[in-house]
């Protein structure tokens, strides 16, 4: 299959870490990869945000990078991009022309609005089905950022109208099913796909950075108060006021380069709040880390904290799993289906310190309890995901739709297609 996918903020070639730039990024350009080693074409088309960028880049073989100008050529907030959307469909469907996809793959709500529009603007409407998984809803952000949401008023409106007129919804957690049902979302036309995790690079043999002898926890993220770093900052405190300081704890992600991690202002927050704890020599920021760097930190580190209040997906749980790493976890969205309580890591409810330092707790006290946590974490990567799985599992959803809207297209499921032929209906 010809396969568009459309990111219009989050390019599989951008550095990680920073505020717009984490588990989208990686998903999409996993995919990708995986879809093309599948033997599918891809080609992703997303923002261009820096002037000096190439129209087109190979990001990997049979994975094509196409940079549409739309609104300044420079880096603009997710939560300010929505008047270029339409340049940014207008770009689309200008490509389309020599280059018209089988299937198209919107990641986020805008690319959505992006992709419908690139399809109507061709004249593809029922021809070229349009696929949207959304990575993070509105109204969930809503009800738990409130005032403090800085999305556009319109996504309240624009995203469940995506979602009504999508030919179909790749939700990655069953979680998402219910909000997606709620926003009025066909549930004939709502699929799971996970993400996934590249369990070559996130293994437990490899390098692993030097530590000293505390018990070593560590936060990987992106840097956003949504993510809840601070809750593990307060669990850190409520455990040495137990009386163990033995505890470290690193705080990965964020804008700051490792040389200057403080320059994040949220890094420089949850650094005030370590230091109002009276934690602050147990706390190290690490700044920004390239993904291949990662492994080394996880392999070093006890247990990996995950405490968000709420977590559309949650793609570092899988990297620590995969290196063999205990995840403790807050019971929220993604993280429900992918930590298995007891078995690969803690559930904690959300936004619950003392939980979270009883946690920690159990694994300091219980290491062999730790390791086969962490034993079953990367067993559990293995065989659900993989991105090769989660790839054939989002082809196969591709080839459904596409044979329910247009029965008589080559790559529209061989079962069903067989059924059309053999019939001669749907011709
Ligand atoms: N990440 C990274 N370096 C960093 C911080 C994060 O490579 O310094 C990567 C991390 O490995 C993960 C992604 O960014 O693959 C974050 O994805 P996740 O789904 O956990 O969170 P999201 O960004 O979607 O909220």
């Amino acid at each position: 299959m010809r396969i568009s996918m459309v990111s219009e903020h989050a390019s599989p070639l951008a550095a990680l870490g920073g505020v717009d730039a984490g588990g989208q990024n990686v998903h999409v350009a996993a995919l990708s990869s995986a879809l093309a080693r599948l033997g599918h074409t891809v080609t992703v088309y997303t923002r261009r945000d820096d002037p000096n960028l190439a129209d087109r880049v190979e990001a990997a073989p049979g994975v094509e990078v196409v940079h549409i100008s739309a609104g300044p050529p420079g880096p603009v907030s997710k939560d300010e991009l929505l008047p270029f959307i339409p340049a940014l469909g207008e770009g689309i469907a200008a490509d389309w022309d020599t280059n018209r996809p089988d299937v198209v793959h919107a990641h986020f709500w805008m690319s959505g609005l992006a992709a419908l529009n690139a399809v109507g603007l061709v004249g593809a409407q029922g021809d070229v089905p349009v696929l949207q998984t959304f990575h993070a809803l509105g109204t969930v952000k809503r009800r738990h950022q409130g005032a403090q949401d800085t999305s556009p008023v319109e996504r309240a409106w624009l995203e469940p109208w995506v979602g009504r007129n999508a030919d179909g919804v790749i939700a990655t957690c069953s979680d998402e099913v219910f909000e997606l049902r709620a926003m009025g979302v066909d549930a004939r036309h709502i699929s799971i796909a996970p993400c996934g995790v590249d369990s070559s690079l996130f293994r437990p043999d490899g390098p692993a950075e030097d530590r000293g002898s505390r018990f070593r926890v560590a936060a990987v993220g992106r840097l956003v108060p949504r993510k809840g770093v601070d809750i593990a900052i307060e669990a850190l405190a409520r455990i040495r006021d137990a009386g163990r300081d033995d505890i470290e704890f690193l705080i990965v992600g964020g804008s700051g380069e490792a040389d200057d991690p403080g320059s994040d202002p949220e890094a420089r927050r949850l650094m005030e709040c370590a230091r109002a704890w009276g934690v602050q020599d147990q706390v190290v920021l690490r700044g920004r880390v390239p993904q291949s760097e990662l492994p080394k930190i996880l392999r070093s580190v006890d247990a990996v904290v995950c405490s968000p209040w709420y977590e559309p997906f949650g793609i570092v749980p899988l990297e620590a799993m995969a290196c063999g790493v205990p995840v403790i976890a807050a019971s929220v969205g993604g993280l429900i289906d992918s930590v298995v309580d007891g078995v690969t890591g803690i559930h904690v409810p959300p936004r619950d310190p003392e939980a979270v330092a009883e946690a920690i707790l159990q694994l300091v006290d219980h290491p062999q309890r730790a390791a086969s946590l962490g034993r079953a974490g990367r067993q559990r990567t293995r065989s659900r995901y993989s991105w090769d799985r989660v790839a054939a599992t989002t082809a196969k959803v591709y080839r459904s739709t596409l044979s329910r809207v247009q029965p008589a297209h080559p790559f529209a499921s061989p079962g069903e297609l067989n059924l059309q032929q053999a019939d001669g209906s749907g011709r």
